[in-house]
């Protein structure tokens, strides 16, 4: 084991956002020597990220699939279809991922992963930060702490999921080149629910079906949606290769600063997400790079920026109107999708709206669940 003199910076979880920042560090080639800690001693396949993004990021030799066209669809209404061609939707499986950012990170000799150690408790100490880990103390300059948010982080919505990839047969598989971004959309008790469902290839699907509800929803209740999804598609026998579920936190209010001195929040708990989609991966990626490039010019760690001002009221009116109104969430979707273009809607998901686009946004949603959402206080119900 390393011994703590030697250490410069320690990373709390070897998930998205550790993995991004030992990746990030060892493609500068940096000196500085950083530890990511990681309970976990084996890589599964556990998920996939979908972004929207120029064909040629920096990931993009590893990411398998990518469409042009996007699908948005509620019973009863008219559908939906975007194409954009410059930034298509686009899928890394999770295996590819953990490979690509583990050989950057083991053929550095500054950055070392240990698997199979969790951390503890981390306060300041001296000029550095200490941190308690399973497998003893370890002190350094910084830390960056990337753990999933604590129990009483609270989000305005969770959005909850559970999804297969299967074999479907030939003759039920769906369009190979378009996805379902969000079809189905529908309200029940639960409240706002839809599916998602990637082509992947000719013969296998991803299909997942996705709640934004006010609570965590139960295992079981998103075991069955999926299975009715399976059901009502002609899917439910169809082999099945890898399963993926999660429960994002939407509109989180985090449950610690920002930053102190030396100690820094990445990372979904510290504002990794985008409140109104849930959507991570490329914010994430930014993050690893713009902090890498912080590291190497001040030796200091950088949090996630704070979120524009415009951006965060309009996340969270969305917000709160789809979680009180969540019979109409679907004609709010479809009013978004709607009054943008594809470049437009990509834009507003990607971080890089316009004052025009967010005027479009604002001029295609009804204006009294929204009206009232302003006046909401955070998380109540109508
Ligand atoms: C199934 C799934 C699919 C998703 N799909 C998309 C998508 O398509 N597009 C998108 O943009 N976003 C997606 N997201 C959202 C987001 O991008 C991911 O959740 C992403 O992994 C978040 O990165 P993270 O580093 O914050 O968390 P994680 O990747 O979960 O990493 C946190 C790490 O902390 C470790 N840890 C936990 N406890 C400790 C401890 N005590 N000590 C040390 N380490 C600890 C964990 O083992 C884990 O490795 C998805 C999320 C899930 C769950």
């Amino acid at each position: 084991m390393t011994t703590d003199v030697d250490i410069e910076g320690v990373i709390l979880g070897g998930g998205c956002s550790g993995l991004s920042l030992g990746m990030q560090l060892a493609r500068r080639g940096s000196r500085r020597r950083v530890v990511i800690i990681e309970p976990r001693t084996e890589y599964g396949d556990d998920r996939s990220w979908c972004f929207w993004a120029s064909p040629d990021h920096g990931l993009a030799r590893r990411t398998t699939r990518q469409w042009p066209e996007w699908l948005f669809g509620a019973a009863g209404r008219s559908p939906i279809h975007h194409r954009c061609e410059h930034a298509p939707y686009q899928y890394l499986r999770a295996r590819d991922f953990y490979a690509e950012a583990g050989a950057w990170i083991t053929a550095d000799p500054n950055i070392e992963l240990r698997q199979g150690t969790r951390a503890g408790a981390v306060h300041r100490s001296g000029d550095g930060v200490a941190v308690q880990t399973s497998a003893g103390m370890l002190s350094a300059r910084w830390v960056i702490d990337t753990r999933p948010p604590g129990a009483s982080a609270q989000a305005l919505l969770y959005q909850c999921f559970e999804g297969h990839e299967v074999r479907p047969s030939p003759a039920t598989a769906p369009d190979p080149y378009r996805i379902e971004l969000m079809t189905d959309m529908r309200a029940d008790d639960l409240g706002f629910v839809f599916s998602y469902v990637l082509p992947l290839t000719r013969e296998r699907v991803l299909v997942e079906s996705t709640r934004f509800a006010p609570e965590p929803v139960a295992p079981a209740r998103l075991t069955a949606d999926t299975e009715a999804l399976l059901d009502a598609r002609g899917w439910r026998g169809a082999p099945r290769e890898r399963t993926e579920r999660g429960v994002l936190p939407m509109g989180l209010v985090t449950d610690s600063a920002p930053e102190t001195a030396g100690i820094v929040r990445a990372g979904i708990a510290g504002g990794g997400l985008r409140a109104a989609s849930g959507y991570g991966f490329m914010r994430i990626q930014e993050w690893a790079h713009s902090c890498a490039e912080h590291l190497e010019r001040t030796g200091r760690p950088l949090g996630h920026p704070p979120e524009p001002l415009v951006r965060r009221v309009m996340d969270r009116v969305f917000l709160q109107a789809v979680r009180s109104n969540p019979e109409r969430a679907a004609d709010f979707f479809l009013g978004v999708a709607g009054g943008l273009d594809a470049a437009a809607f990509v834009r507003f998901m990607t971080d890089g709206a316009r004052p025009r686009d967010y005027l479009k946004v604002a001029a295609s949603l009804p204006p009294g669940p929204f009206l009232r959402a302003v006046m909401k206080p955070r998380g109540g119900r109508e």
